[in-house]
């Protein structure tokens, strides 16, 4: 199965992608953590991007777009995967399906997870994140076993940068101004399943399994 997850921060993308990967056994390809891993890195596309993450805009299609081209041409693309956070608008859309004809391939379904303002501001504003390995926790909905330490790693857990309030706004709006578009882009090319993302995520991970359960 090749997915791709729309949606905006904090809409519970990265969440759904983890428990799809594990059950469909694909790799999660999310280009935020492939940014933020480039980031860490100081590779000079990290160095380039940064300046974008940290204000909460998109970084450039052409640097987005060479990450996610390499990651899917490293990887078996018509086995499956998951595609989280890319594309973000029509452009990168664009550029994904020629990317997979490339690779004699294409997008199966687009799975869009709908979330209220509401819950997007109470997820990204309690989210933190450990520092050297990057695994995600929340201060309420998923809090580490010690206050401030991965669970995984033992690293320490801070708030994105990208998290802070005045941010969070921002990434909301790119979210709302580029974004909404590929919805309607996929409904035209009928491939897109909307599922709320105001439910927990193992409800939501239900009424997903329910709808891949039909199609076989
Ligand atoms: P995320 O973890 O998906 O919320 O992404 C964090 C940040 O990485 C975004 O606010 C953007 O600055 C950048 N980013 C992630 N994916 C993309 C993309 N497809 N195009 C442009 N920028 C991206």
């Amino acid at each position: 199965m090749r997915i791709i997850l729309l949606g905006s921060p904090g809409a519970g993308k990265g969440t759904q992608a983890v428990l799809l990967s594990k059950k469909f056994n694909i790799p999660h390809i999310s280009t935020g953590d492939l940014l933020r891993q480039a980031v860490r890195n100081e590779t000079s596309l990290g160095k380039e991007a940064k300046s974008y993450i940290d204000r909460g805009v998109l970084v450039p299609d052409n640097l987005v777009t060479l990450l996610v081209e390499n990651k899917l041409e490293a990887i078996d693309a018509g086995k499956g995967f998951i595609l989280d956070g890319f594309p973000r608008n029509i452009q990168q859309a664009i550029a994904v399906d020629a990317i997979l004809k490339k690779l004699s391939t294409v997008i199966d379904w687009v799975i869009y997870l709908k979330a209220s303002e509401e819950t997007i501001i109470q997820r990204l504003s309690g989210r933190r994140v450990c520092k050297d390995c990057g695994v995600n926790f929340h201060i309420k909905n998923l809090p580490p076993k010690n206050e401030g330490i991965c669970d995984n790693c033992g690293g320490r857990l801070i708030q994105r940068d990208d998290d802070k309030l005045s941010t969070i706004k921002n990434r909301i709006k790119t979210y709302e101004q580029q974004t909404k578009d590929l919805v309607e882009y996929y409904q035209k090319k009928e491939k897109l399943k909307e599922v709320s993302g105001d439910l927990s995520a193992e409800d939501a991970l239900t009424q997903l399994e329910k709808f891949f359960s039909c199609l076989k």
